[in-house]
């Protein structure tokens, strides 16, 4: 038989407590209780404050456990952040648009996000500086590339797991496909990205960053019918980026550049 509440001893009642945090699982609770309890009796905290402190203790380690689940699953390649990105070096890039996206109000309405222009302005910058935000701010996020994704999709289908694929990449509440357009998709790859893309169409965001020009994805993707249908999802609700100024990784190289391609110019004319 169980002693009634009121007849329980302190050590008992304490021990009682412990196994109790324990059985739930509250481990940082647990571990933080002969603290809390020694601060409540010294700072003579009410029971109220105290219990508040003890569990503020579980729910601060919750919260770090389940951002750094989230940063580990958003594969993030990059640690950027938008404070990262100099616009003055951008000049083209509408700043006041982007500060916009960084609130994250576009996930609410399911609108996507494409970013246009050529290599090293600043495309994957700019798609990781939003998704850290997306993590930080509780969303699943998951970042890949068009290559990467048609190569998940293709693999999958030789196996039969389609459905939990197209599951897979249906999830996250914010999917950013980096390099569409850098390599050309092998032959079910870009009818997989259109299958992903439908399938997340006006139900959760994507962020596409390509090299090709809106108007040059029909010939870039071979099919001109699956090229039309998808930047019809995709542009549905959209807010497209392009990004024509010079390239970030080559500004220090740009003399060097440009000598070298007049070198070569001399040289063929
Ligand atoms: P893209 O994806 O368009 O090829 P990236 O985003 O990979 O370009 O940028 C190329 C490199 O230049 C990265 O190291 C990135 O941090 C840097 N970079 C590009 N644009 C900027 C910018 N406006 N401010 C600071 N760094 C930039
Ligand atoms: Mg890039």
């Amino acid at each position: 038989m169980s002693t009634p509440p009121t007849q329980m001893s302190e050590a008992r009642r304490y021990s009682q407590l412990r196994a109790h945090l324990s059985y739930l699982k509250l481990n940082d609770a647990f571990d933080a209780l002969p603290r809390v309890l020694d601060q409540a009796r010294s700072e003579n905290l009410s029971m109220t404050a105290a219990l508040e402190r003890l569990l503020e203790i579980e729910v601060e380690a919750t919260e770090a456990r389940r951002l750094a689940a989230r940063e580990r699953f958003a594969c993030l390649p990059e640690p950027w952040t938008l404070s990262d990105f100099d616009f003055s070096a951008q000049p083209g890039v509408d700043e006041k648009l982007i500060r916009d996206l960084a609130t994250l109000r576009f996930l609410d309405d399911a609108s996507n996000v494409l970013f246009v222009g050529p290599p090293g302005v600043g495309k994957t910058m700019l798609s990781v500086a939003l998704g850290r935000a997306a993590v930080d701010a509780g969303h699943r996020v998951y970042f890949t590339t068009a290559a990467e994704l048609a190569a998940k999709c293709h693999k999958a289908a030789l196996e039969g797991r389609w459905k939990t694929c197209m599951r897979f990449f249906a999830g996250p509440r914010l999917l950013i496909i980096d390099e569409l357009g850098y390599l050309p998709l092998p032959e079910d790859g870009a009818s997989a990205l259109f299958q992903v893309i439908n399938q997340r169409y006006l139900k959760s965001s994507t962020i596409l960053s390509t090299n090709v020009g809106i108007a040059d994805w029909a010939s870039a993707f071979g099919d001109a019918t699956v090229a039309a249908a998808m930047l019809d999802r995709l542009l549905h609700r959209a807010a497209v980026v392009g990004i024509d100024g010079p390239s970030y990784r080559l500004r220090h190289h740009q003399g060097h550049a440009d000598n070298l391609r007049q070198g070569v110019n001399a040289r063929v004319s």
